[in-house]
């Protein structure tokens, strides 16, 4: 059995004709089947609905074969007992910094930055050696400087009228995001030529 983790939404849909093009087709619609375990056409390859941020997780702990996720979700996430052998060069958006059109720092004290992304975020100012206080949100950051729980945010902008909406501009460029293939470590061992098929179908549709 090959089992695939995914995510509702976007990945799903960007994802499906990939799939499709490995020869495997869901046997239901994940928008409006309540299943998170999905048949396919193939008796051997179930896809798993799950939380995009969980994406990793499944796969890491090898209940789920392969998956995909977010260069953001995995940065996040760290990567342990995975491989990342595709960019599948879908779902792409960019990691940054975004703050009130005009901030220029905060009046005193240190710059205080809303994320869900707390890990990308530390790194990020850690390596340019700023001190800051990171806050976590799940979700709504473009509300935190609005209202002063923070003077800066990091999330992920596609077209940036959500921020521009909001008064917000992009102020730094942390990292271009695509979704990744991701491989269990011990289910390429074990599984290597059924996998090795599959990620060379999936190679040859994104090319
Ligand atoms: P934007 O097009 O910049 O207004 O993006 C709208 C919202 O969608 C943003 O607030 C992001 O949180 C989210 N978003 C955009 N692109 C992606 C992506 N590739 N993956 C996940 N979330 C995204």
């Amino acid at each position: 059995m090959l089992t695939i983790a995914l995510s509702k939404g976007r990945i799903f849909k960007e994802t499906l004709p990939l799939l499709a093009a490995a020869g495997i087709n869901p046997a239901e619609d994940p928008e409006t089947s309540r299943k998170l375990i999905l048949p396919t056409n193939l008796d051997d390859v179930q896809l798993l609905i799950v939380r995009a941020s969980d994406v990793p997780t499944y796969v890491q702990w090898g209940a789920a074969d392969l998956g995909v996720a977010g260069k953001d979700v995995l940065m996040e996430h760290g990567g342990d007992g995975l491989y990342e052998p595709i960019d599948l060069k879908i779902a792409k958006c960019k990691l940054m910094v975004a703050g009130p059109v005009g901030f220029k720092g905060p009046a005193h004290g240190r710059l205080r930055v809303a994320s869900k992304f707390v890990n990308s975020t530390r790194a990020h100012y850690a390596a340019k050696g700023q001190q800051v206080d990171v806050i976590k949100l799940y979700g709504s950051m473009e509300l935190a400087p609005l209202v002063g729980l923070s003077d800066v945010i990091v999330d992920v902008v596609d077209t940036g009228n959500t921020l521009r909406a909001n008064g917000l501009e992009p102020m730094e460029h942390i990292a271009e995001i695509s979704s990744r293939l991701i491989v269990n470590r011990a289910a390429m061992k074990m599984k290597h030529a059924r996998i090795k098929a599959f990620m060379a179908l999936v190679e040859a549709a994104v090319a």
